[in-house]
């Protein structure tokens, strides 16, 4: 197959080219570097098989040669950037989509766009199932990501059902690991980067707010599966097991050893107060569920940003 990712160089898109390269296939990576980071491709820049188109999505594109299967996670993904980049949010969520489901239309390829568990807002159902609708303020300030990826899901839809396409829907929840960067302001790698360096772990909140974590190897065995399987989703693929950000930065301490101190800052509005996916679909329909728990997860993290932060082991 020859399959087209968008996002290529962020964080899930560079692990996406890999699982696909590795497998076999060839990859064009799109990206704008809005959010993403060049030396997360860079190994793959000597290879026959990867090809790099550096375009942003919101705008559209011809792409040379036959396409068979098309990925569309561009976007920014963490609060701090899709509050920086509101409108380009949007954009990518509605034109990008558009566009991204355009290019798979006229190649009669398979597509699979990134949804979210934002979808879902700040929700009344715990944990979430795909059959929940969800809780969404549509115009606050995080309205620009959860309204751009429930638009991205109805224009995927309306593209299943106007053509007959094979247009599937992952939902994933807070994904983690090596490639973050370190300044993305994501709880994860805000923690360890903060840990290791000496400096107060910032606690949003009383910290009694829950997320679920999912090592990223985890969650792109998940979506490689669905993107590969005969369903269409939406499907839900992330870790069940449920921590508060307090157990969180709780553990990131121990495993770093740091002597850091915990900085409580306030909640941003409309955080959600809990999420925790229901994967029943993702076992029933891919035989798919998370291997790596949060611990063997963090520790593979924080040995990564170790080394990127060039900290003494
Ligand atoms: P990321 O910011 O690391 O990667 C996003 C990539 O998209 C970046 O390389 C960025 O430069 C690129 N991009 C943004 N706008 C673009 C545009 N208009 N044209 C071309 N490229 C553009 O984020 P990530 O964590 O890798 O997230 C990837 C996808 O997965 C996103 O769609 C995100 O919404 C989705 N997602 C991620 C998580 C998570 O926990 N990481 C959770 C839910 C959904
Ligand atoms: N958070 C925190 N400290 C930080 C960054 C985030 O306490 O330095 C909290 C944030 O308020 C949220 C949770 O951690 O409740 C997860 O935040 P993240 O930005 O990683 O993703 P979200 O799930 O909110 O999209």
């Amino acid at each position: 197959m020859r399959v087209l990712i968008t996002g290529a160089a962020g964080f899930l898109g560079s692990h996406l080219c890999d699982r696909f390269l590795n497998d076999g296939h060839s990859v064009v990576g799109l990206d704008n570097f809005l959010t993403g980071n060049p030396e997360n491709i860079a190994h793959l820049g000597n290879r026959s098989d990867f090809e790099f188109v550096e375009h942003n999505i919101s705008r559209n594109i011809s792409i040379a040669g036959p396409i068979d299967g098309v990925l569309h996670f561009a976007s920014p993904a963490s609060p701090i950037d899709y509050l920086a980049h509101p409108i380009a949010t949007l954009e990518v969520g509605a034109m990008g989509t558009h566009h991204a489901l355009g290019i798979a239309k006229a190649k009669g390829a398979r597509f699979l766009v990134a949804s979210t568990s934002e979808v879902y807002g700040d929700p009344l159902v715990h944990p979430q199932p795909e059959s929940y609708w969800g809780n969404v303020n549509p115009i606050g300030p995080r309205a620009v990501y959860d309204e751009a990826k429930r638009f991205a899901e109805a224009m995927t839809m309306a593209y299943r059902r106007t053509h007959g396409m094979d247009a599937k829907i992952v939902r994933i929840f807070n994904t983690y690991g090596p490639r973050m960067r370190p300044n993305d302001g994501r709880v994860v790698s805000n923690f360890v980067v903060q840990a290791l360096s000496g400096i107060p772990l910032t606690v949003y909140g009383e910290g009694q707010q829950t997320r679920s974590f999912c090592f990223v190897d985890d969650e792109v065995e998940g979506i490689y599966r669905l993107f590969l399987s005969k369903e269409a989703g939406p499907i839900n693929i992330g870790n069940p097991n449920e921590f508060t950000i307090s157990q969180l930065a709780t553990l990131v301490l121990e495993i770093t050893g740091s002597k850091s101190r915990i900085d409580v800052q306030p909640l941003p509005e409309d955080d959600p107060r809990v999420r925790k996916p229901d994967i029943t679909r993702a076992r029933t329909l891919l035989g798919w569920e998370p291997r790596i728990q949060l611990r063997e997860g963090l520790e593979r993290t924080i040995a990564y940003f170790r080394q990127q932060l060039a900290v003494p082991v």
